[in-house]
């Protein structure tokens, strides 16, 4: 089974106040195509996490932003339950998701093997990776920048693009592929 790691802003959302980054945590509507999608990827049983720098953190907004930005999406895409992200120059990443009573946690990944959890390093992917036992050629990564996309090649997993998985004859010929490797 692929397990699918998506980048949060310019991939999964975009900001309503029209700015480039959320102004508020509620400040995030779906990409046009996207709630589709997560739907499809997530009713083929594949588990779908986030991946994001917040490099803002420290600078502009505080990591409780962006702790509450990650729980609003959770609402905004329903099959999404797990966040990963690193905060300032990416010397450790923090992870959250909603507990199975609906109570909401976060915690702090600092493995000492990862130098780097800021993208295009693949610091978050690896912690992804080691946290469900998973090989790189079980993971599949989304993004809209070019720093994804060589954090993707840096871990050694394959590579979309957003715009790639909206349409929806790539993503059921991905989906139908599976994974090369099995599931764990
Ligand atoms: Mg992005």
């Amino acid at each position: 089974m692929l397990i699918f790691v998506f980048d949060k802003d310019g991939t999964l959302v975009r900001p309503n106040s029209g700015e480039i980054f959320p102004q508020h945590p509620t400040d995030q509507e779906p990409l046009p195509g996207m709630r589709e999608a997560i739907a499809e990827i997530s009713g083929a049983g594949c588990p779908i996490v986030i991946a994001s720098n917040q490099g803002g953190i420290g600078r502009y907004k505080s990591r409780e932003f962006a702790i509450s930005e990650f729980f609003y999406l959770f609402e905004l895409f329903p099959q999404i339950s797990k966040f990963y992200f690193a905060p300032g120059e990416g010397k450790y990443a923090i992870s959250g998701e909603l507990g199975v009573y609906g109570c909401e946690y976060s915690e702090s990944i600092n493995f000492p093997w990862i130098a780097s959890y800021r993208k295009p390093a693949p610091g978050l992917l690896s912690a992804i990776a080691f946290e469900r036992h998973a090989h790189p050629a079980e993971i599949i990564f989304c993004g809209d920048r070019e720093t994804d996309w060589a954090c993707a090649q840096n871990f050694g997993c394959g590579f979309y693009w957003q715009h790639q998985l909206l349409d929806p004859y790539l993503r059921r010929s991905l989906l139908n592929s599976g994974s090369p490797i099995p599931n764990k």
